[in-house]
């Protein structure tokens, strides 16, 4: 096939802004100067796999805005394929405004603009593209129904989906959508939500979201590493010490490092043991996309 690894998803300039101390409604209060930087979690799994050497497309919609400018100029230094990112004239780049707390706590709005309109219609453009990719990887941030489409797409061409439904939607998660999941990719927190196991560790919970219907599961634990499930078992991925100076990003740059090792070949416990290294990395770095380390980088 063409492409390792397919993303069909979102592309968000993360604007952040630092501040000591919370506004209250009506309130106002200085922050520090404003850091525009790429993000958004289509893009960033994107640029994570295509960072460590995979061949990567991104399939997704951008405005014809300075932001639209500094989302594909970072794919291109990923070195992802970008001929599949849609420049909408008179649409606005989705964003993310992001205020650090003190305590290094984010706050975060996002508006959606041009991600809104990925639609099943882009999908089916690109059956093709999605039958020519070892694996297609899928998230949040995109219209479900957009998502639900690739998915079917790529179970009817045989090629892999990797699904972190982040961030989880009020509703259910699509069955169809849960089922196509080989494996779901999902943080203790959604993996609370979606598993509706409240009481019980991460493994009753990845048991939990198997009977549901994912076909392969993928908790991610922070410092703690990963654990995973699939037909020959449950393995536990130790976290790989590091010094976290900024985390935001670090389950895109595991879930772009899964999906590539999982397009190379590996059993899945592998890959999330090379894709907690790569997410290691990215913690010790400021940013997204910008702490993403290239193969070489990884001890
Ligand atoms: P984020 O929202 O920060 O992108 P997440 O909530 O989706 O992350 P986490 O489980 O917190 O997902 O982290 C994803 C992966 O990043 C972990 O599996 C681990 O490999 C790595 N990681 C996160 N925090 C640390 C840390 N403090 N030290 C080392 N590795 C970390």
């Amino acid at each position: 096939r063409r492409y390792d690894v397919l993303v069909v998803g979102s592309a968000n300039a993360d604007l952040t802004v630092r501040v000591g101390r919370r506004p209250g409604p009506g309130e106002t209060v200085p922050g520090s100067d404003l850091v525009e930087s790429p993000g958004g979690k289509g893009a960033n799994q994107a640029a994570a796999a295509a960072r460590l050497g995979a061949r990567t497309t991104l399939l997704a919609r951008v405005g014809d805005d300075a932001y639209g400018e500094l989302l594909l100029e970072a794919q291109r230094a990923a070195g992802t394929d970008v001929g599949h990112v849609r420049v909408e004239a008179g649409a606005r780049t989705g964003t993310a405004m992001i205020v650090v707390g003190p305590d290094g706590d984010n706050a975060i709005v996002v508006s959606p603009g041009a991600n809104a309109r990925l639609s099943p219609e882009d999908v089916a453009a690109a059956d093709a593209l999605i039958a020519d990719s070892a694996v297609l990887s899928l998230q949040g941030e995109v219209p479900w129904e957009t998502t639900a489409a690739a998915a079917r797409a790529a179970r009817r061409a045989g090629t892999r989906v990797v699904l972190n439904p982040s961030p989880v939607p009020p509703h259910d998660l699509p069955h169809d959508l849960l089922t196509a999941a080989d494996p779901l990719v999902v943080n203790e927190h959604e993996a609370r939500l979606l598993s509706g196991v409240a009481d019980g560790s991460p493994a009753d919970r990845a048991h939990a979201l198997r009977r549901r219907g994912a076909r392969s599961v993928v908790v991610t634990l922070g410092a703690d590493g990963a654990l995973t499930l699939d037909d020959e078992g449950a393995t536990t991925v130790p976290g790989v010490p590091a010094e976290a100076v900024d985390t935001t990003g670090a389950g895109d740059a595991f879930t772009g490092a899964l999906a590539w090792r999982l397009a190379q070949g590996d059993r899945l416990g592998e890959a999330a043991r090379l894709a907690v290294r790569v997410a290691a990395v990215s913690v010790t770095r400021p940013g997204a996309q910008t702490s993403y380390p290239a193969a070489e980088e990884l001890g």
